[in-house]
């Protein structure tokens, strides 16, 4: 569906139209945590997996898609079509889809599954798979890391509602996975523009 031109003949204003995780990307190399990164990798944590990569400070505008690069042999359904796909694995969608099963609880929202992990009670009940989405996730962002020669790694999305019980276990099993070479090489840092940073991003792709 060509969106762009629908809204055009709607309003008497130029349109743009720029994948969200790119324009989060573009905003966290504007204002954010990509600020002072040469070769930066943004990753946004959410309904899926949002990529912006820039090499040499510049936004390469064909890397793309991180979230559908294979990371499980014979893995998970993907919306893509594809079997084993990252955001599969390590998108926020489907750690909250798994905390709900677990808790036979549909109808619990982002903000309650957000309560209940500040519950050590309650966090002991997921703890299995808490681990395991973080170990998934943690594969991806070394294996982007890598192939970017990246000094930085932004990490955002609905992720970052969930820093204070994710983030240090992510950072944690970087330590356990990472070589020592690689390791001094990237910082992993938290999107300084939180979920916002896509609306931002999108003021400044004109
Ligand atoms: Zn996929």
């Amino acid at each position: 569906m060509n969106i762009e031109k629908i809204i055009k003949e709607k309003i008497d204003k130029p349109v743009y139209l720029k994948n969200d995780g790119m324009c989060a990307g573009i905003a966290e190399k504007e204002y954010g945590s990509l600020k002072d990164s040469y070769n930066g990798v943004f990753l946004g944590i959410g309904t899926g997996i949002g990529t912006a990569v820039f090499i040499h400070g510049k936004l390469m505008e064909d890397i793309r898609s991180a979230g559908h690069m294979i990371i499980e042999r014979n893995g998970r359904k993907c919306n893509c079509g594809k079997n084993g796909c990252y955001e599969a694995y390590a998108s926020m969608k489907v750690l909250k889809t798994q905390i709900r099963n677990r808790l036979k609880n549909e109808e619990l929202s982002s903000k309650d599954i957000l309560n209940l992990l500040q519950n050590s009670d309650e966090i002991s009940k997921v703890e299995d798979i808490l681990e395991e989405y973080i170990e998934y996730l943690a594969i991806g962002i070394s294996n982007m890391a890598r192939i970017c020669s990246s000094d930085t790694v932004c990490i955002g999305g609905s992720f970052v509602y969930y820093k204070d019980i994710l983030f240090d276990r992510l950072l944690c099993e970087l330590g356990r996975i990472m070589i020592p070479m690689e390791k001094e090489k990237t910082k992993i840092k938290l999107a300084t523009l939180g979920n916002d940073a896509g609306i931002i991003g999108a003021t400044l792709i004109y």
